[in-house]
This record gives structure tokens, C-alpha cells and sequence, in this order.
């Protein structure tokens, strides 16, 4: 385990910080996601297809905002069904495009609080030519 409580490491991830040091950054842009942290190197697509995942993580917690949203917006207030209807249709169109990097970060946290050992890398390491 490295030197951050499981809070810290959330909270880290929450600022979009790699999970092990802190320091380095996770995205390079709005989509854009670096291949390793620029600071300590550790890699943040563990494995191929690591972040299917995260997917699942941004698609639930916008199925669950819209819905909660809807019903509570449908019991206290007077909005129109339509009205209601398009509010939140275009809130789940939207809010997956800023929650990305979150649902990225979280689940990389998450993954490291579980599992902070590093995984196998000579494969990689084999194929990489030689450096001279
Ligand atoms: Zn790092």
C-alpha cells in the first residue's frame, strides 16, 4: 500500500491525480488521457480494455442523478412532464461528457485502493527496443 489513506486516494482521484503518487496528472485534455503518471510513471490503463469499467460507473450515475432528479422535480415542483422530460434527456445526454475523466478516475482509485500492486510488466518490457 502506498503512503495515502483509501479517503486521500479517492479524494486524489476526485482532482483527477494519479492514484499512487498524487502528484501527476491523470488527463491531458478534456478526453485526452496520458498513458502513465508524468511524475511516478505508474501506468494507468493496466490492462487492455481496463477502462470498460468506468463506463459502467458514468452510465450509473447518470441514470441515477436523471431519475432521482426527475421524480423529486415531478413531486415539488409544478414543471410540466415535457418540460421534465427534456430537462433531464438532455442532462443525460451531457453529463457523461463531463463526468468521463471522473468515472476514469474513480474507477482507477478504486481499482489501486483494491489492488495497489503493480501488475507484470516484462511482456512490455521484452518489446521495447533497445534503448541505445
Ligand atoms: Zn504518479
Amino acid at each position: 500500500m502506498g503512503k495515502y489513506s483509501k479517503r486521500q486516494i479517492l479524494i486524489k482521484g476526485l482532482r483527477l491525480k494519479c492514484p499512487r503518487c498524487g502528484e501527476g496528472q491523470m488527463f491531458g485534455g478534456m478526453f485526452k488521457m496520458c498513458s502513465e503518471c508524468d511524475n511516478c510513471h505508474f501506468k494507468f490503463e493496466r490492462e487492455a480494455g481496463y477502462f470498460a469499467g468506468a463506463m459502467y460507473i458514468n452510465y450509473g450515475v447518470t441514470v441515477f442523478i436523471a431519475f432521482a432528479s426527475y421524480f423529486a422535480l415531478d413531486y415539488f415542483t409544478s414543471i410540466s412532464f415535457l418540460q421534465n422530460f427534456i430537462l433531464w434527456g438532455a442532462f443525460s445526454a451531457l453529463f457523461p461528457i463531463f463526468f468521463f475523466r471522473y468515472s476514469r478516475s474513480l474507477w482507477l482509485s478504486f481499482d489501486y485502493i483494491f489492488n495497489p500492486s503493480e501488475p507484470p510488466d516484462s511482456r512490455r518490457e521484452g518489446t521495447r527496443p533497445p534503448s541505445s
